[in-house]
């Protein structure tokens, strides 16, 4: 079985781990997101691709859901010292080496993707990990404050202001311009069929549908997403932040009618919003309610499980 995924960092990291769990034997290959990289201090940040590999290579920190394990401060401390910014970006030790190598590979003249494929060799995540782009494209987000009206690094908005600044809009600066990188498009087209787990809509999904020719394949295939809200509420984090600004209700039905029926052919719930199941909105989309939490791996595995039965339901 070819299984193809579009993820974020941390929804989208711990579905795999279920998902991995729940077909050992797929060849799973994940498009991962790359709209929140940032260079900081000269060196590329790749966060969501990094919360991915960290995760299924089994060095992240699992409180923290992103970042190393026994991570330590040293350099940055030192670089605050200095009075080097920013120091609202945590970076640690374990991590700035991970940013160091990907850097010197990228200023050998290594793309993005070639680049990924070397820093996995010593993770081996279990999936083969592909950026979205191997291109520059950037999630900015539009605010309105002292400053005036501006758009500032989805970084800066969500890591600094912790989005509590109203994110009047967002734009995904270069993603016109930009190509799928190697292998993206094969993933897709090959895969028995596409999965969407339960990263952000707007910043982690909708940037990776934005780069031409993505949206298209993916549509072409049958399609399940498990939703990131439930009962109204991200699990985690501030998603509800992204869905307002693009006029779109934290709920697990309004962000499946936001993918629409042409993207999307099944739709997970979590049994508190089994009544998405009747939605009129969601006429043409398959809902199944299951629960969502992901807990623990037996219930992330569970989740992964169901939306693979969806999926092969579906594709007959
Ligand atoms: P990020 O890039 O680290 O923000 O990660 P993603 O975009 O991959 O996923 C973030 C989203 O995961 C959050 O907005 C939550 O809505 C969703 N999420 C986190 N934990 C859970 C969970 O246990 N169950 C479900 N259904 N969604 C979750
Ligand atoms: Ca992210």
């Amino acid at each position: 079985m070819r299984i193809t995924l579009l993820a974020g960092g941390v929804g989208g990291a711990r579905f795999l781990r279920g998902l991995l769990a729940a077909a050992p034997d797929a060849e799973i290959t994940v498009i991962g997101n790359t709209g929140d990289d940032i260079t900081l201090f000269g060196l590329h940040v790749s966060p969501d691709l990094d919360t991915v590999m960290y995760t299924l290579g089994g060095g992240i920190s699992e409180d923290q859901g992103w970042g190393r394990d026994d991570e330590t401060f040293a350099v940055q401390s030192e670089l605050t010292a200095y009075g080097a910014g920013p120091a609202w970006f945590s970076l640690g030790d374990r991590d700035f080496a991970t940013h160091i190598a990907r850097t010197s590979l990228l200023t050998a003249g290594m793309p993005l993707s070639a680049a990924t494929a070397r820093l996995c060799e010593r993770w081996r995540p279990g999936v083969r990990l592909l950026p979205m782009t191997d291109d520059d494209v950037q999630t900015h987000v539009l605010i309105a404050d002292e400053g005036g009206r501006r758009e500032i690094h989805f970084q800066e908005w969500w890591v600094r202001l912790h989005a509590k600044v109203p994110a009047l809009g967002f734009t995904f600066a270069g993603a016109d311009l930009s190509a799928p990188a190697p292998g993206v498009l094969t993933a897709i087209a090959e895969a028995d069929f596409v999965l969407l787990p339960p990263s952000n809509p707007v910043v982690s999904i909708g940037v990776i549908l934005a780069v031409p020719g993505i949206a298209k394949a993916v549509a072409a295939k049958t399609v399940v997403g498990v939703s990131p809200v439930i009962g109204g509420a991200p699990v985690r984090g501030m998603a509800d932040a992204c869905l307002t600004a693009i006029g779109v209700q934290t709920s697990a039905a309004a962000v499946a009618a936001h993918y629409g029926s042409d993207l999307l052919d099944g739709w997970l719930v979590d049994t508190k919003d089994a009544a998405a199941a009747t939605a009129p909105e969601l006429a043409g989309i398959a809902v199944r309610a299951v629960p969502l939490y992901m807990h623990a791996i037996p219930a992330t595995t569970a989740m992964a499980k169901a939306a693979i039965e969806l999926a092969t339901e579906l594709s007959r």
